[in-house]
């Protein structure tokens, strides 16, 4: 399988959804799925969430270019903003052996909290104490899990201080396999609390999943060859921008922003929880204690770049929406992945190249404008443009070299005058 597809940004969408349809052997029935005719009804909407009243179409697009672990692979991304898919794939072109991954398992937290435990150290030595006990109990809640080698597998336990008494709070440990595991570890959690409270005498109050996913990290490199053809100032302007959101939260909220936008867009593309992940994400970037870059630059040999993320990934190919939302399935046989640890390489990867876009155009000439160009059309509709009118609009804005809402307003009224 190619995925450099020479002007595949210049194609409609039904050449493009040809090329990917051949590539990946797409059925007549997952095509129709992908073009929204056939795919996610109403009835499969009503069964999902409450109080449905239709549903509320994104864009999916395909970043190209795309090598994880030797690997070619097109990328899914479902998103509302423009520039993110194409600057994906524009980074992704960029490094020329793609990404390489790792993945430290599976693993999940669910929290038990316990409180008006009389000895709160005593009681977390008895915890230990009943420690197969505990896990026992909570296997015994998900023999599928168990019988593939997952299930729960150790304890954590904490003593914390809160602002009324020391409270008891314990971990499960739960390999959720291919799986994102929330509802698997939220089971657990509820079936084994009565049992601790037995024998802590404390009484528990939370007992669900930490979204902060520690253990189930994914980490890519990826080292983009002379990114800036030797112009030393350019370079050394990246690597300042990356600097100062290492030190700056201010930086860095935007800096992680940036690298969200591509990761959420192969999370929800791919029925996963956005939620869940962007939420693991921004404390795993505040877990020194303040709040940093989820990724890190560095200048290698030939003025190469090298860049490396690391971030808990808590996604998976079974449970949740993955499997009950039609499109969701397609976009999964288009990424071609069979484990958790592979999507989350693949997502982790698309948050480097995300990262790298977003430093390199904004240490450089600035994002507004390739991002106005695209964002034009938006203006535009926001404006009242007619369809037909969208490409001669965007055109005459470009030309003026001004893109902002009042100078499409302006250009749309002058169209106006000269249809009528
Ligand atoms: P799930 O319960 O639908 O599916 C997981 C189950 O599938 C496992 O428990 C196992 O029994 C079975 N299974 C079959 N094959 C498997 C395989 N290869 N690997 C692993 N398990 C396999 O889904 P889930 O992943 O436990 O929960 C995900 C859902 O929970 C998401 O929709 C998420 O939005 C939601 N949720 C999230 C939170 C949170 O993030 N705080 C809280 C509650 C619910």
């Amino acid at each position: 399988m190619r995925t450099k597809i020479s002007g595949f940004y210049k194609k409609s969408p039904e050449e493009r959804l040809v090329i990917i349809a051949k590539q990946l052997n797409l059925s007549k029935e997952e095509q129709e799925i992908i073009r929204g005719q056939d795919g996610f009804s109403v009835d499969v909407a009503d069964h999902m969430v409450e109080n449905v009243i239709g549903s509320f179409p994104i864009p999916l697009g395909i970043a190209v270019n795309f090598k994880v672990n030797e690997k070619e692979v097109f990328v899914p991304m479902a998103t509302e903003e423009p520039s993110v898919i194409a600057a994906a794939s524009n980074a992704a072109k960029q490094s020329a052996k793609g990404f390489f991954t790792s993945y430290t398992g599976s693993i999940m937290r669910g929290q038990i909290q316990l409180t008006n435990v009389l000895d709160p150290y005593g009681a977390l030595a008895r915890i230990y104490e009943n420690k197969e006990v505990i896990l026992e109990k909570c296997n015994a809640e998900d023999p599928t899990l168990v019988s593939l080698g997952g299930g729960a597998k150790d304890l954590d336990v904490h003593v914390i201080e809160g602002a009324t008494e020391k409270m008891v709070v314990t971990h499960l440990l739960v390999d959720t396999k291919d799986a994102m595991g929330a509802n698997a570890v939220n089971t657990m959690a509820e079936a084994v609390a009565p049992f601790i409270e037995k024998i802590t005498g404390g009484n528990a109050v939370l007992r669900i999943l930490s979204n902060l996913a520690d253990q189930r990290i994914v980490r890519a490199r990826g080292v983009f060859e002379n990114p800036f053809l030797g112009d030393k100032d350019a370079e050394e302007k990246f690597i300042r921008a990356y600097e100062l959101a290492e030190v700056d939260p201010y930086r860095a909220a935007t800096h992680n922003k940036g690298i969200m936008n591509g990761i959420t867009a192969v999370v929800l593309a791919t029925g996963n929880d956005t939620r869940a992940v962007e939420a693991g994400a921004h404390a795993y970037a505040a877990i020194t204690g303040r709040y940093r870059s989820l990724t890190h630059w560095e200048v290698g040999a030939h003025d190469s770049m090298i860049g490396s993320i690391e971030l808990p990934m808590p996604v998976g190919l079974i449970g949740g929406a993955t499997t009950s939302h039609p499109v969701a399935k397609v976009a999964m046989k288009i990424l071609g992945v069979e484990t958790a640890e592979e999507l989350a390489g693949i997502i982790a990867s698309v948050g480097l190249a995300q990262n790298f876009a977003g430093l390199k155009a904004l240490a450089g000439k600035g994002i507004q404008e390739g991002h106005m160009k695209l964002h034009a059309r938006n203006i535009a509709r926001m404006v009242g443009a007619k369809d037909d009118d969208l490409d001669k609009v965007v055109e005459l804005a470009a030309k003026q070299g001004k893109i902002s809402y009042e100078t499409i307003k302006q250009i749309v009224l002058s169209l106006e005058v000269d249809n009528d």
